[in-house]
């Protein structure tokens, strides 16, 4: 009796002191999509949105994955008090394949009816678990939308996760396709979140023309100790000529953008391709290779996923509750 119970003792002190997991669960046992505890630090809460999102792995537009990482998203708003809008729409792929996929849209009323929208794709290639490209921006973004959620804000904001981005800049067109020409007006920013966490150094573009959010941006970090740069120019597009990014669809609708990202302008072909040393990685890519993995990222990289997460979550942060257009 005596031994029986010191097992039994035994074994509860080892399920009580079990290191808590950071990895969000999923599903509840009724399939009820949730989220963990929102708390802690800019980069700790980004981090759990990340955790979830490499738990789901590779998300393929269209897939049944994307379709899981969706409802964390609506979960994940929902907590937040956002009920978010599905914007379904249907594509044909490269390979003539078949794509339904949706947008997920959460509002926040702000003092003026004009809009930021803060942007990032959900879905990912199909190789790795989408850790970088794109969990990292949708964790960004679901973060940022957490602290905004009960704070005024200048502007009205619109958070949406693209569905569709890797098969062909989907989701991001579909939004902006569906758009009047009154609401096209009302927009005076998009900003684009995608693969912010991986890269050596943190970057914010936009055209040179309409450059007032990144040099904003780029001023606030520098002024609070973040290393925040910038490519002057910035080609984005790939090596047949298409602009690649979300911003795509905002840009041609005349609508001015700016764009986070992680990576190094300095290495490789100098495209941004590159994101870090070239023995790491696909030589030196991240992003659709094996090595888009948070675990890769952690062992390879200590601590820099939590630092990008943390300055990224705090200049959105800042620049959505300070920023104004002149
Ligand atoms: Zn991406």
């Amino acid at each position: 009796m005596r031994k029986i119970s010191i097992l039994v003792l035994f074994a509860l002190l080892i399920g009580a002191c079990a290191p808590l997991s950071l990895t969000p669960q999923i599903t509840t046992e009724e399939g009820t999509p949730v989220v963990v505890d929102y708390g802690g630090t800019n980069g700790e809460i980004a981090r759990r949105y990340l955790a979830a999102m490499n738990e789901i792995g590779a998300r393929w537009s269209g897939s049944a994955e994307e379709a899981e990482a969706g409802q964390y998203i609506v979960a994940a708003f929902a907590q937040m008090g956002y009920a978010s809008e599905f914007q379904p729409f249907s594509a044909t792929g490269d390979e003539g394949e078949a794509i339904d996929s949706a947008n997920i849209i959460a509002v926040k009323e702000g003092d003026s009816s004009k809009v930021i929208i803060v942007g990032a794709h959900y879905d990912s290639g199909e190789e790795g678990r989408g850790a970088d490209d794109n969990g990292s921006g949708v964790a960004v973004m679901l973060a940022a939308a957490g602290l905004v959620a009960d704070a005024p804000t200048p502007y009205t904001l619109y958070f949406i996760a693209f569905g569709a981005e890797e098969a062909g800049l989907f989701g991001s067109d579909a939004f902006v396709s569906a758009l009047g020409a009154g609401e096209i007006q009302d927009i005076v920013l998009f900003i684009n979140l995608d693969s912010v966490s991986a890269g050596d150094i943190a970057y914010v573009y936009s055209p040179e023309n309409e450059a007032e959010a990144r040099n904003w941006a780029m001023d606030w970090a520098g002024t609070n100790g973040y290393d925040l740069q910038t490519i002057r120019n910035v080609d984005l597009s790939d090596e047949d000529g298409y602009t690649t990014g979300d911003h795509a669809a905002f840009d041609q609708a005349g609508i001015a953008w700016i764009y986070f990202e992680a990576t190094n302008w300095n290495l490789g072909d100098q495209d941004g391709y590159t994101q870090v040393d070239t023995q790491y990685g696909e030589e030196g890519a991240i992003i659709h290779a094996r090595y888009d993995d948070l675990d890769y990222l952690d062992e390879v990289f200590p601590g820099r996923v939590d630092q990008r997460l943390d300055l990224f979550v705090t200049v959105l942060h800042a620049l959505l509750t300070q920023f104004q257009m002149p």
